[in-house]
């Protein structure tokens, strides 16, 4: 980032709540894009987001990859603007795999 450049806001941290942030704000209509600065302390985004490479043919999420409930989420509708794919799962199933019941 050059030394000069100057922010309306700065949004501390790169991970999901932070980049939302700084959509909802370079979108709104009190700033434009070149208003917002994200400033993140690791080298990448995504803050607990990470997905991995090599562990399997296909990338691996080692963070969050649910929906916890649907209904009036706000990740959901992230989600769907996104065009992210989605898979319905019965979480019954859940305790079976934990303990082998
Ligand atoms: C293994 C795992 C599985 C999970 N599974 C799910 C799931 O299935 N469904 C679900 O809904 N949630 C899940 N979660 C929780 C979900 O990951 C978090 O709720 C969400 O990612 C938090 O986002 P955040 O932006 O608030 O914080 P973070 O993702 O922690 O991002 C914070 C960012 O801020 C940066 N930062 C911190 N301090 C500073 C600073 N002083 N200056 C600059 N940058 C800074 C950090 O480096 C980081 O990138 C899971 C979490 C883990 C660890």
């Amino acid at each position: 980032m050059d030394e000069e450049e100057c922010f309306k806001v700065a949004v501390v941290g790169g991970g999901l709540a932070g980049l939302s942030a700084a959509e909802v704000l370079s979108s709104s209509t009190i700033f434009r894009k070149e208003d917002v600065v994200v400033l993140e302390a690791s080298s990448s985004l995504g803050g607990r987001i990470q997905s991995v490479s090599g562990l399997a043919p296909w990338p691996v999420e080692i963070g969050p990859e649910f929906l916890h409930g649907t209904q009036n989420s706000s990740i959901k509708k992230l989600v769907d603007e996104m065009g992210c794919v989605q898979r319905e799962l019965n979480f019954h199933i859940l305790p079976i795999l934990t303990f082998g019941r």
